[in-house]
């Protein structure tokens, strides 16, 4: 039996597995996407990142796998489908039949964008179209940018934004925000930034880059970046039936990753928290490796 069964090698995975490996345990970390290094892969520049700046995602993604390489953490292609609390310790199920047993698991799946779904947002992902305007907002310094969405995070991004570019378009498929009216009080009080209710995307135009987009009423908007922010889904739905999930399905824990389930730990992106980030991924695996470490040690 391993010690250590470690779901997803995104930023939470391979930093947990850096922390586990020091800590001399038997790890083994299980990743549906061959040599996926998670989310930020995507990411064709990542500018936050402590002491790496402007580096590609791919490429940051590469160095946190080389670092657990390294170490000599293992590797197995796969898909985990369920979880089963055994005598000693977790029973996990792959996708392809087989069958890994682990006295503890830090699950560190991630959580996905939702996307809106309309033509131009592929083609244009990460030629202005961005679902994170923390991470991307930087690169729309003085220009025009609009913001997809209705909740919270829809509201603060616009605010962020506003900071940062000449013009933020606040778009949302309803007259009535979701998110908190504080938040819409200050939204109004800004002259940069134009709410425009009830409307939708139709599609988003450009050539080499967003130039603009075009609404479900025929209005056109000239902006160089759209950030959609309607929403991200944790990916949690096949752990839901063994530890306790909050309203949005995030697995409820604190940065320790400890869960309502004995020996199952999370970490990243799937977790209760108020940033996702690749910083706060980071710590969140060595947080949750040194909470199995000291569960493995107290067994
Ligand atoms: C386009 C884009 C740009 C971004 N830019 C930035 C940025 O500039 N700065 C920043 O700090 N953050 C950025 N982020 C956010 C950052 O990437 C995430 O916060 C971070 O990757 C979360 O790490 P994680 O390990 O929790 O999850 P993830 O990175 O989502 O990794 C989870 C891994 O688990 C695997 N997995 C899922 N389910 C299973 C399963 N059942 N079995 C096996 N494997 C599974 C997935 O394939 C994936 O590889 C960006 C995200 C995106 C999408």
């Amino acid at each position: 039996m391993l010690d250590l069964l470690i779901v997803g090698s995104g930023p939470a995975g391979l930093s947990a597995a850096v922390y586990a490996k020091r800590a001399n345990l038997n790890v083994l970390i299980l990743e549906r996407v061959y040599c996926g290094t998670g989310q930020i892969a995507e990411s064709s520049q990542v500018d936050n990142y402590l002491g790496f700046i402007g580096i590609n995602g791919y490429e940051l993604g590469e160095k946190f796998r080389l670092h657990a390489v390294n170490l000599g953490a293992e590797f197995k292609p796969g898909e985990a489908v369920s979880f089963e609390a055994v005598e000693k310790g977790w029973k996990v199920q792959c996708s392809n039949g087989d069958m890994i047993e682990a006295k503890a698991v830090i699950y560190a799946a991630g959580a996905v964008h939702r996307h809106l779904g309309v033509p131009g947002e592929e083609e244009f992902a990460g030629k202005g179209v961005s679902y994170c305007a923390t991470c991307d907002g930087a690169f729309f310094r003085n220009k025009n940018t609009a913001v997809i969405g209705g909740g919270n995070t829809a509201m603060d991004d616009a605010l962020y934004l506003s900071e940062i570019c000449s013009k933020v378009y606040l778009i949302h498929r309803r007259d009535m925000f979701r998110g908190s009216a504080k938040t819409l009080e200050k939204i109004r009080q800004k002259e940069n930034i134009e709410v425009v209710t009830p409307a939708q995307i139709a599609k988003i135009e450009g050539e080499d880059r967003v130039c603009s987009v075009e609404l479900d009423n025929g209005r056109v908007l000239q902006v160089d970046g759209v950030f959609v922010a309607v929403g991200m889904i944790p990916q949690t739905d096949k752990i839901k039936d063994i530890v306790n999930l909050d309203d949005m399905k995030y697995v409820i824990a604190d940065e320790t990753g400890k869960t309502s389930a004995q020996g199952f730990f999370v970490a990243g992106d799937v977790r209760t928290k108020p940033l996702r980030q690749v910083v706060t991924a980071v710590s969140d695996g060595a947080n949750a490796a040194a909470a199995a470490v000291e569960y493995l040690n107290h067994e």
